[in-house]
């Protein structure tokens, strides 16, 4: 079967995205036609390895990146003008006056490495380099399959790079080539790393909860797949959640016409497979969730593949 790139996305954290993804993996590594390879691009907060852990920990692959650029200071040249205090040279508020030694004292965290103090400096008291941005670790896990995650470095300001340089690795795994399907539990929200992941993939799924907070963010998550004219199909988990709101959610869903690739019910094992760190459909095949899960999988395949596989 021809390889296929899927991310799961939604507009906010905690509605089941990781959940979903370790879900969907174990089902992938099960299933004999698929050979699959599994990605956490949630660069800033990836949990995806509590539950698809190591099968050795000793043989996991840990590679640096670096991609954020910071400023650094020469004190030697400085003059003690503080023009770069007065003339606001740092839009971004990371130059502080230090009285006492009269120079200036760079805010690692704040500091976007946009370079405008090395530029306006007189006395070029200032430099722009790379710093270590954070990590790509990889392994196979316990079900076989490779996972592949980047992690940022406290300060970096480069989620995006590290999404996209996360996928490259993985296009440079040897296990590519006969992998046909690549699984990535995507960041949650609309910005930079977001846009890094869906970027490329052949079909997204949204996930999203019947709230009003619910609806603003699948609106929002489609809205960045559609621009780059990506399939997608939109999961509901909690879909029988009792709410005032439900109808109202269950109406504008369906009048979109979007493709429903399933509802997730409400189901308290998943919080104990969860806790237990391991996929609902591991944990408990039989809980009415991991049954809508399965339903998803087969489904899935049928988008990706157009086959009755
Ligand atoms: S860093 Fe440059 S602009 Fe700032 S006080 Fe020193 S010489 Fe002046
Ligand atoms: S590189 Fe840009 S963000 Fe960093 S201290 Fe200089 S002016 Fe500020």
């Amino acid at each position: 079967m021809e390889r296929k790139a899927i991310g799961i996305i939604s507009g906010k954290g905690g509605v089941g995205k990781t959940s979903l993804t370790a879900s969907l993996a174990s089902l992938a590594s099960n299933d004999p036609d698929i050979n699959p390879i599994i990605m956490d691009c949630d660069v800033d907060a990836p949990n995806l390895a509590l539950i698809l852990p190591a099968e050795n920990e000793h043989n996991i692959d840990i590679q640096d990146t670096y991609t954020t650029l910071k400023a650094s200071f020469i004190e030697e040249k400085c003059v003690h003008c503080k023009q770069c205090i007065e003339d606001n040279f740092c839009e971004f508020h990371a130059l502080n006056w230090n009285e006492e030694q009269e120079i200036p004292i760079i805010s690692y965290l704040a500091c976007e490495g946009c370079g405008a103090c090395k530029v306006l400096c007189p006395e070029h008291a200032f430099e722009i380099h790379p710093v270590k941005s954070g990590e790509i670790i990889s392994y196979i896990t316990r079900k076989e399959p490779r996972l592949v995650y980047g992690r940022t470095e406290l300060g970096s300001t480069t989620s995006g790079k590290l999404v996209s340089e996360s996928k490259e690795f993985t296009q440079n795994l040897e296990e590519y080539e006969d992998s046909n399907l690549i699984l990535i539990d995507g960041p949650p929200g609309i910005g930079c790393p977001v846009i890094a992941t869906v970027s490329g993939l052949d079909y997204v799924i949204t996930i999203c909860e019947p709230t009003p907070s619910g609806l603003h963010d699948v609106k929002r998550a489609i809205e960045v797949v559609q621009q780059f004219e990506i399939p997608f199909g939109i999961v509901i988990n909690k879909a029988d959640l009792k709410s005032p709101f439900q109808k109202k959610f269950q109406e504008f869903i369906e009048s979109t016409g979007y493709d429903i690739l399933g509802r997730i019910p409400f189901d308290l094992q998943i919080a104990h497979a969860m806790a237990n760190a391991e996929p609902v459909v591991d944990y408990d095949p039989n809980a009415p969730a991991s049954k809508s899960i399965e339903e998803i999988f087969q489904k899935l395949k049928k988008r990706l593949w157009n086959s009755s596989l």
